[in-house]
């Protein structure tokens, strides 16, 4: 609509409109009840509906076979740098492997080092993240309880189009910014976990899909808090869980469901990114991505100007387009178009356009 912008914010970001108006529809009284969501008790039988719908829609959407749980947790993903070794390894000296390929890798590879001996088997560092090792290059410690891997690195823009086949224990995906966008063989994994505000809701919701088998080994000194058979066995109401968070995603599955599903999301996904990263390869190198071509993320564009003092020149000009949040992470600098399922076709054009136009003024 006319007073709203293109955000292009790496999270929490954009949300469908659709979704906004139905949540604002249903704020002051939700179906009836004569109460907002955020006001229900999350044990009464109203939002016993919302999370057991949003918690069906989202295994359907992503086709979560059923030997798999599904909790609604809190804490972001940063939580989850902890929450998996302390659930996965017995001990503090199990050994565990981590692949780097971005700053979020980095982070949880380094956190769990409070908990087991993790293992950084490959690190894109030397090459400032714009890789993805090969699968058969990566050296695995024989008795590794996981490896560990960003499916899609938010700052750095490199995402796994594939996924290794670890050589020993499971594997373990942070998919806080590329959950949702496309299809996944849930089955090859042993935990996927996602923060939910990027794709798929607010802040204060964190996804976390687990194989059932692997539930129930928590070390003694895991908090309850990050304890998966506690909230597996409480279907995430052990504490009171983020509830408004957690409708608002639901709403989100049904929306995802609405525009038929994982597969056409990931067509439209797709479609946007081809045309900013066409532009950006197009433009003579007036525009131009580190990241090596066959990883690019579909999420997350980051981008430099040869010209880079015209950065902040860019960045104001297109948000007096009202197309805002294109400033690159302080960590890399630069630009970067975070264009999530919510993000419009309408909202990548435009921003493709304003880059043509700023080219020929500036070149
Ligand atoms: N992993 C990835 C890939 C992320 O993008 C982020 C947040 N930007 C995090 C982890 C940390 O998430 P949170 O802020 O929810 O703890």
């Amino acid at each position: 609509s006319q007073d709203r912008v293109f955000n292009f914010a790496a999270g929490p970001a954009t949300l469908p409109e659709n979704v906004l108006l139905r949540a604002q529809s249903e704020l002051y009284n939700w179906h009836g009840s004569g109460m907002s969501v955020m006001e229900m008790s999350h044990r009464g039988k109203e939002f016993l509906s919302i999370i057991q719908k949003a918690e069906s829609d989202l295994r359907a959407l992503l086709q979560i076979p059923p030997e798999y749980s599904v909790l609604f947790l809190q804490g972001g993903a940063t939580s989850q740098f902890a929450a998996v070794p302390l659930n996965l390894c017995s001990s503090p000296d199990s050994a565990v492997d981590y692949v780097v390929t971005g700053s979020w890798s980095d982070k949880a590879a380094k956190e769990a080092q409070k908990y087991c001996k993790p293992t950084v088997i490959w690190s894109g560092k030397p090459e400032k993240y714009t890789k993805i090792p090969s699968f058969h290059d990566l050296e695995q410690n024989n008795n590794s309880g996981y490896l560990h891997i960003c499916a899609n690195e938010t700052i750095h823009g490199v995402e796994f189009k594939d996924y290794p086949v670890p050589k020993s224990g499971v594997l373990v995906a942070d998919m806080s910014s590329n959950f949702c966008s496309k299809p996944v063989d849930v089955s090859r994994f042993g935990v996927i976990y996602a923060g939910a505000q990027k794709n798929v809701g607010p802040s204060g919701v964190t996804i976390v899909i687990i194989r059932k088998d692997l539930i129930g080994n928590a070390q003694g000194v895991t908090p309850v808090m990050f304890d998966y058979k506690i909230h597996d066995e409480n279907d995430s109401l052990y504490n009171t869980p983020p509830c408004y968070g957690i409708y608002m995603c639901g709403l989100v599955f049904e929306d995802l469901l609405e525009q038929g599903g994982l597969g056409e999301v990931e067509r439209r996904n797709k479609k946007k990114a081809e045309i900013l990263y066409s532009a950006i390869d197009g433009s003579k190198g007036f525009y131009k991505c580190p990241v090596e071509k066959s990883v690019r993320s579909l999420m997350n564009v980051p981008f430099t100007l040869e010209k880079s003092e015209l950065e902040g020149e860019f960045i104001k000009e297109a948000a007096k387009e009202k197309m805002v949040q294109l400033k690159g992470h302080r960590s890399v600098g630069g630009m970067r178009a975070s264009i999530y399922n919510a993000m419009p076709l309408a909202g990548v054009e435009k921003l493709v356009a304003f880059m043509k136009d700023f080219q020929a003024r500036h070149a």
